[in-house]
């Protein structure tokens, strides 16, 4: 982990925006909460995470409307996002990986869950190598 990433935590609730921003800044980030999602992109854009953490269920504005407002934004569509949603119906998460996110946990969180997807999207591994693929094949036959 490189101390300092940066992490906007985008949540209506005051109780899970606390206990996000406290668990992350213990390990090490710096979290910067948003309460508001109609502030959610002017703050990414000002702010520049590394890591956009998205509460699903607000007023105003829902979290899968943010992921695709900031998934078809030149500036701030090459920053992760991890979803957070009490409702894990079947189908959820399809829906949310589908606008775009990256990562998805369910509340309550684990904690060590929340804290492991987090640090895999700030620094994921490196991809696999790629398979061979039919050139390769029909040059061994
Ligand atoms: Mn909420």
């Amino acid at each position: 982990m490189r101390v300092g990433q940066k992490i906007l935590v985008v949540e209506d609730n005051e109780l899970n925006l606390r206990l996000f921003c406290d668990l992350l800044k213990a390990h090490g980030y710096e979290a910067e909460p948003v309460r508001d999602g109609r502030e959610a992109v002017g703050r990414a854009r000002d702010f520049a995470p590394d890591l956009v953490i998205m509460d699903i269920q607000m007023p105003y504005i829902t979290g899968l409307e943010l992921i695709e407002q900031m998934k078809t934004d030149l500036e701030l569509r090459g920053i992760p996002i991890m979803a957070v949603t009490a409702y894990a119906a079947k189908g959820d998460e399809e829906r949310i990986r589908e606008a775009g996110a990256e990562g998805y946990v369910s509340k309550p969180i684990s904690v060590v869950k929340f804290v492991e997807a987090v640090g895999t999207l700030l620094n994921p591994p490196p991809a696999p190598e790629a398979a061979p693929d039919m050139p390769a094949r029909r040059a061994a036959r």
